[in-house]
């Protein structure tokens, strides 16, 4: 994102501010640029939003590394939810509301009713054979769900469940509070029923009257094939279940690739390294290469040398967004032999002769003391 301005500029902290001073500096900045403090004037608002977006990132240890290492270009947009973070998801408003109106939950008239669920992450290693092709994975996240007792009202029986009179069923009162910045009138959520409108009589004996219940819940998660390290997959609805009948949270699986004793990947291509012998280099041969599929022939060209990269297309890794796959690269890599007999050493010395390169006999002198002093080798 071109343009973006830095947050660190944007909360006026430096590169190395502890979690404390960002904090703080977030405070005094939203304190200053709230709507409510400014009547609703658009720049304030633009500001203000800016300065939820750099805390958002920053307070978040994950999140401040990949945005240190790749700037913006290392935030993607579901690491920044400006509806989440109004709703309090983030604890932004809910924040700034205690620190206005002294405590109390939720203080903002843009929350209206019950909140939504939270969010959870799951960090999930797979192998590097399942980034490539997907897998179909299942896990046990805890979590909490609604109470299939009460469907989540928290009562034990819907006769139970009455009208709030506090708010008659509104789920939101009006009140007027004095500040240091001026008297604010505004709607709150009922204290008194949470938001919901509604009260319980007997609560559910379940849930004890919360709506909700602790599980361990069993997900099959289906990877696409494509993903890489740090991948995330977002499964919509399945985090933790939100305040009475709101909805509930998202659910991250966060991948994590295990290294492969073979392959390395760099993007979608896959890299090795093959051993050949030097008869196989200079003679070229017909030799089979690992793939992610399986082994596949491939000419090894006459005259090749050490180090040559050849390149087998479309056997690297499927792409994640779109169609099509990466490359295979192998690097050659010639293993000189250690130990000969005597045969193959009188036809190399033999091969030396006809080629014009005839063993310096001096040198080879040289090489006898040598192994004189240090023992063969
Ligand atoms: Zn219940
Ligand atoms: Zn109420």
């Amino acid at each position: 994102m071109p343009g973006k301005k830095d947050y660190y500029d944007i909360l006026g902290v430096s590169k190395d501010a502890s979690q404390k001073e960002i904090k703080k500096a977030y405070r005094k900045l939203a304190k200053k640029y709230h709507p409510d403090t400014n009547d609703g004037d658009e720049k304030s608002s633009e500001k203000f939003k800016e300065i939820s977006e750099a805390y958002e990132i920053l307070s978040d240890p994950e999140k401040r590394k990949r945005y240190d290492q790749y700037g913006h270009s290392g935030i993607g947009e579901d690491d920044f939810n400006f509806d989440d973070f109004a709703r309090g998801g983030f604890g932004g408003f809910e924040d700034i509301f205690d620190m206005f109106f002294g405590g109390g939950r939720g203080g903002r008239s843009r929350r209206r009713g019950p909140q939504r669920g939270r969010d959870l992450q799951y960090k999930l290693q797979i192998s590097f054979e399942e980034a490539a092709f997907g897998a179909e994975k299942q896990i046990t996240i805890p979590r909490t769900e609604v109470c299939p007792e009460c469907d989540g009202s928290g009562a034990e029986s819907s006769s139970d469940v009455k009208t709030c009179p506090k708010c008659n069923g509104q789920g939101q009162i009006r009140v007027t509070q004095q500040t240091p910045f001026g008297r604010f009138a505004q709607t709150k959520t009922c204290d008194r029923c949470g938001g919901s409108g509604e009260i319980v009589k007997n609560p559910c004996s379940n849930c004890n009257g919360t709506g909700k219940v602790q599980r361990r819940r069993q997900l099959t998660i289906n990877i696409p094939a494509g993903v890489n390290d740090g991948s995330k997959l977002r499964m919509a609805g399945e985090g933790e279940a939100g305040e009475k009948g709101a909805a509930s949270g998202d659910l991250y699986i966060i991948i994590q690739v295990q290294e492969h004793e073979i392959f390395d990947r760099k993007g979608d291509n896959v890299y090795c390294e093959i051993p050949i012998n030097f008869v196989q280099a200079t003679l070229g041969d017909e030799i089979k290469v690992p793939t992610l599929e399986g082994k596949v022939k491939f000419n090894i060209p006459q005259g090749t040398q050490p180090g040559t990269t050849f390149r087998l297309k479309n056997k690297g890794i499927t792409h994640l967004n779109r169609s099509g796959k990466g490359d295979q690269y192998i690097k050659t890599k010639v293993v000189i032999p250690k130990n000969l007999n005597k045969e193959q050493k009188e036809l190399l010395e033999e091969f030396a002769e006809i080629s014009g390169e005839e063993i310096n006999p001096e040198k080879k002198g040289f090489f006898d003391k040598v192994k004189n002093v240090f023992g063969a080798f």
